[in-house]
């Protein structure tokens, strides 16, 4: 998500799930060793780093950093690294990443930092990479990412990036933001779905429900052919209970929503789009929460704020 009013979350709380207040207890993760960290604990590294594979990692930044919390993955190929998404400013992520790459044997590996978006709490972290050796900063733009990834045809056709001997798909997916893509790993069966799909709030304004709902049909399309078995998204909002979310809690976020989702959450996400009427509202589900919202509230509340006047 980005940064947003604090009247908002305000809102917020009278969109929770009413239906499904009955408790439920954390699903245990199927992918993470260890429960992401719950900013409770005033040492908490500024990263936690789990592994999905020895040339696979995911990088929380702390909550006690940044509410946002988001997270962020490290690729490794034979040739180079790719990372995406580079969190809120303020913390050293270079040194981070460099630590795990020296660590598993690729000091100074080649790296292209990418990007799921361009809001600042997925390219905060830039600044750090720009002075280092045989790094690349994708650009934010729309046609910067384009241009990079050699999609010839923006958001209609996809593009690639082969690190050696792993080739990722990037899939332009606006709506959330017009530079947004979700990157496909067929070496791990993952989508790193950004801010698109993840378990937390939808964001996008009242009038880009179309290009949205019609980057989630493409993603629909591409996993007819391709195989995903988890979504991996830029933040967790959402409680382990259905239909409930967090705020803007940085310290106090036990009872997380596991990070993963299954492939089948594009279905589910699909259907919501497809189920906005004739002006979306914020409306939560299970694991994910609709929230569209206009340029300028004036006068408008959630959760009709997108109504036309
Ligand atoms: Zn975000």
């Amino acid at each position: 998500m980005t940064r947003i009013i604090p009247f908002f979350f305000s809102a917020l709380l009278l969109a929770s799930l009413s239906a499904c207040e009955t408790q439920e207890a954390a699903k245990p993760s199927t992918l993470f060793a260890q429960a992401w960290n719950s900013g409770i604990d005033a040492d908490e590294p500024a990263f936690q780093v789990q592994e999905i594979r020895a040339d696979t990692f995911v990088l929380r930044q702390s909550l006690r950093t940044s509410f946002e919390a988001p997270f962020l993955y490290l690729l490794l190929g034979e040739d180079k690294a790719l990372l995406i998404d580079t969190g809120v400013e303020g913390v050293d992520l270079r040194g981070e990443v460099d630590g795990l790459l020296a660590a598993s044997g690729h000091a100074g590996m080649p790296l292209v930092v990418m990007h799921t978006h361009g809001h600042g709490d997925h390219v905060g972290g830039d600044a750090g990479f720009v002075d280092r050796p045989d790094t690349i900063v994708v650009g934010h733009t729309a046609e910067d990412v384009a241009a990079f990834f050699g999609i010839d045809q923006w958001p209609a056709h996809n593009g690639a990036l082969d690190l050696g001997g792993r080739t990722v798909d990037v899939l332009p997916t606006p709506g959330h933001h017009a530079s947004h893509v979700m990157v496909y790993d067929a070496a791990t069966h993952i989508m790193f779905s950004g801010d698109a799909i993840y378990p937390g709030r939808l964001f996008f304004e009242c009038d880009k429900a179309g290009a949205y709902a019609t980057s989630i049909g493409r993603v629909a399309d591409f996993s007819e052919t391709h195989q995903i078995d988890w979504l991996l998204g830029g933040h967790v909002e959402m409680k382990a209970e259905a239909g409930q979310s967090f705020g803007q809690e940085k310290n106090s976020r036990r009872g997380e929503h596991v990070l993963e989702l299954p492939g089948s959450a594009i279905g589910d996400v699909k259907a919501a789009f497809d189920g906005i009427g004739d002006y979306p509202r914020v409306t939560p589900f299970p694991e994910f929460m609709l929230l569209p919202h206009p340029e300028n509230p004036a006068a408008l509340s959630p959760p009709d704020w997108c109504k036309p006047l």
